[in-house]
């Protein structure tokens, strides 16, 4: 504790309790003190009260005895003359005057108001009673006729001993003394009040005081801490709320995370109203695309723009959660169909974020919440499921949650596993479909075609294991695995003189945006021997995205520098804008077989024709697929179409069988017939 000075100089120490705990024994102490004080007072009360009535005793007794003297006396002069008197009167007086002497003795020995030797042995009182005595006695004992003179006697000892003036003196005596003791005893008694009152005072200044300040300090320092803690209790109130809401909220769309949302769907669950109701997983299925070409601030903005538009498919009472990256989940009662076809219609158009519009699709695995027996994590990992096969079956899809699709998917996970020894054992292979000059029907290039020789399944078709594979992230080695060994077998034939060879190379949207792909090609190419205008690359319409500032881009530009020709698969299928077609270094368009199956379909052939005007307009040559027989060769090359592909000139075929192929039908002129061999 710190020691404080006052103006004087003088050294205070604040008043406070330095040991509170010792309050009580202080307190105790002082009370004994206290009681001790009242204690001794009551003591010399009571001793005081016996001295009074010992004094008051006394008085009476000398008092008394000068009476009984005086009663003696007067009763002699009584007897004085008289013959036969009767002595009953005079020896009661004497005998009271005998009685109240001893009495005044008795009363004088206990109190000893003073000095006792005044009633015993020799003192002058003493005699002068014993004197006084003895002529009360001489007379009692004497004849009629000597009374008189024995009562004169007795009357001269009376007032020449002084007797009388003696025991007054005794009674006054005894009064002063009693008095003295009295002033004595007030004294005391008020030196002892003044004791008791120091005593008080002094715990009212050390013991109460200190601990009164003590409190109101305490009281003072609880009353900041009880503010300070119910400050910092909102603090933390206030905290924890808003912890709770990050906790349960994603911090970019705002809306409630996959914690939230099962614990919503464990409140549900055994809630018999919700047995109708729906929970749809949505996933966007090109969004990482988005990130990739427009950056990861365009991705984040297009997943709040996705969220608003969720949120606007359902009622407020029902639940929109973000549940990861790109997935949302949608909890509803309305029907299925008709919240899916909304959910479809909103995300169609393109999102326009920052001036620029990004296209999005998204997949949707649903599942009946109904099942109560269900788990809450069940129901999402069936909603996963039926997501993961709406992704591989293409996108743009719902799949509702079956429980077979369980076991699909781990085939299809088996599946995945297996390409990856597929690609590094060979098992891959490219097969080769022939494309014809339609005008002259000679043999103009191939496509190469991947096919999986799987060890147990057997031959494995593109649809069965490229959403696998894309899922997988496998199609940049994929393809690039394809490319090398048809660019090999492609240069065998040249070796062999079989045919100047032209392959056109599909690649997935995955491979295009490699960042290694133009290094990879070129040397590819190169340990090929092949030249740059005998391959091409067929790129889908997916691949095309807005701008020209994206890996894709650079890469379709750079490829086109090197001198590869790119080609537009499938074209007419999609829905990219006619313009992109001026925007990107193309060589040419295929015309996906969907055009090209109803010809001479007029309908049919009116697309065509404007699709060739325009194609003939931008100087791209234009390649058929799907040309199954000679009707449909004879009308696209009449339309002016320059290549043609299909079942009616050859089916995919396998490097040996093509090889056979080449040498049969390299040189000839061919021609579409449904008849041909079909050996895929
Ligand atoms: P695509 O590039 O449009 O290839 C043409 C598809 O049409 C081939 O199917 C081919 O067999 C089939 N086809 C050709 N002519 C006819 C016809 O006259 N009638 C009918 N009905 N079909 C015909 P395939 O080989 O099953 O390939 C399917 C798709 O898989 C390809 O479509 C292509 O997008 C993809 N693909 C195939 N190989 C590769 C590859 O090595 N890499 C990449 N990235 N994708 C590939
Ligand atoms: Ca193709
Ligand atoms: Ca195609």
């Amino acid at each position: 504790m710190r020691w404080k000075y006052n103006l004087l100089g003088v050294v205070k120490r604040p008043l406070l309790l330095r040991k509170p705990e010792r309050l009580w024994a202080h307190y105790c102490f002082a009370l004994m003190i206290v009681l001790c004080l009242i204690i001794i007072s009551y003591v010399q009360n009571r001793a005081m009260v016996d001295r009074g009535l010992l004094a008051a005793e006394a008085i009476r007794s000398s008092n008394e005895q000068v009476l009984a003297a005086q009663d003696i006396i007067v009763i002699s002069d009584g007897l004085v003359g008289a013959d036969a008197a009767d002595l009953t009167e005079f020896n009661k007086a004497v005998f009271r005057f005998e009685t109240t002497y001893a009495d005044v003795q008795t009363t004088q020995r206990s109190s000893q108001f003073f000095d006792d030797d005044l009633f015993f042995a020799n003192h002058p009182l003493h005699l002068k009673t014993v004197w006084f005595l003895s002529a009360a006695r001489q007379f009692a004992a004497a004849s009629p006729d000597r009374r008189f003179g024995l009562n004169l006697h007795l009357k001269q000892v009376y007032q020449r001993s002084g007797l009388n003036d003696d025991l007054l003196a005794i009674a006054n005596m005894t009064s002063a003394s009693f008095k003295a003791e009295a002033t004595r005893f007030r004294t005391k008694q008020k030196v002892m009040l003044l004791a008791s009152g120091l005593v008080l005072l002094a715990e009212a200044l050390f013991i109460f005081r200190p601990a009164q300040l003590s409190v109101v300090s305490s009281m003072k320092s609880m009353r900041k801490t009880t503010n300070d803690l119910r400050a910092s209790q909102n603090k933390l109130k206030n905290m924890n709320a808003q912890l709770e809401h990050i906790v349960r909220h994603d911090p970019l769309t705002g809306l409630p995370n996959r914690r939230s949302l099962i614990e919503y769907l464990d409140s549900i669950k055994f809630d018999k109203r919700t047995d109708d109701w729906n929970l749809l997983l949505i996933g966007l299925d090109n969004f990482k695309s988005v990130n990739d070409t427009f950056g990861h601030d365009y991705g984040d903005a297009l997943l709040i723009a996705v969220s608003h538009t969720l949120k606007r498919c359902v009622d407020y009472e029902h639940l929109v959660a973000h549940v990861g990256g790109d997935e949302f989940v949608l909890i509803s009662n309305e029907a299925n169909e008709y919240l899916i076809k909304r959910i479809f219609a909103s995300l169609n158009e393109p999102f326009e974020i920052s001036g620029r519009r990004i296209p999005i699709n998204a997949s949707i695995g649903h599942v009946a919440i109904g099942d109560s027996i269900r788990q809450t994590n069940d129901l999402l990992a069936d909603a996963e499921i039926a997501l993961q096969f709406a992704k591989n079956s293409g996108g743009k899809k719902a799949q509702a949650f079956q429980q077979h699709l369980r076991d699909d998917l781990g085939s299809m996970q088996q599946l995945q596993l297996d390409l990856i020894d597929a690609i590094r054992n060979g098992e891959i292979e490219p097969w080769f479909q022939p494309q014809v000059r339609l005008a002259d029907g000679r043999l103009h290039g191939a496509e190469v075609l991947v096919r999986w020789r799987h060890p147990t399944r057997g031959l494995l078709t593109p649809d069965i294991f490229l959403p696998a594979a894309e899922r997988a992230g496998l199609m940049v080695d994929l393809d690039h695995a394809v490319w090398r060994s048809a660019m090999d077998l492609a240069r065998g034939w040249q070796d062999a003189g079989v045919w100047r060879p032209v392959i056109s190379l599909n690649a997935a949207p995955d491979t295009i945006s490699d960042p290694y792909l133009i290094e990879r090609f070129l040397r590819a190419l190169q340990l090929s021997g092949l030249e740059a205008d005998q391959v091409v690359i067929e790129v889908l319409e997916t691949t095309l995205i807005n701008g020209k500032d994206d890996l894709a881009s650079i890469n379709i530009d750079s490829l086109a520098e090197c001198g590869i020709a790119l080609e537009l698969d499938d074209f007419g299928t999609g829905y990219a804008s006619l313009s992109k077609l001026t925007q990107l270094p193309l060589a040419g368009i295929k015309l996906d077989r969907s055009l090209v199956a109803p010809l001479p379909d007029p309908a049919a052939d009116s697309v065509v024709r404007a699709i060739l005007a325009l194609a003939g307009e931008l100087g791209l040559h234009v390649v058929a697929e799907g040309v199954e027989d000679n009707a449909q060769a004879v009308h696209l090359d009449e339309r002016g179409c320059c290549v043609g592909q299909g079942y009616g000139f050859g089916r995919p075929m396998p490097p040996a069988a093509f090889t056979a192929w080449l040498s049969d039908n390299a040189k000839r002129m061919l021609k579409a017939a449904p008849e041909i061999a079909r050996i895929a």
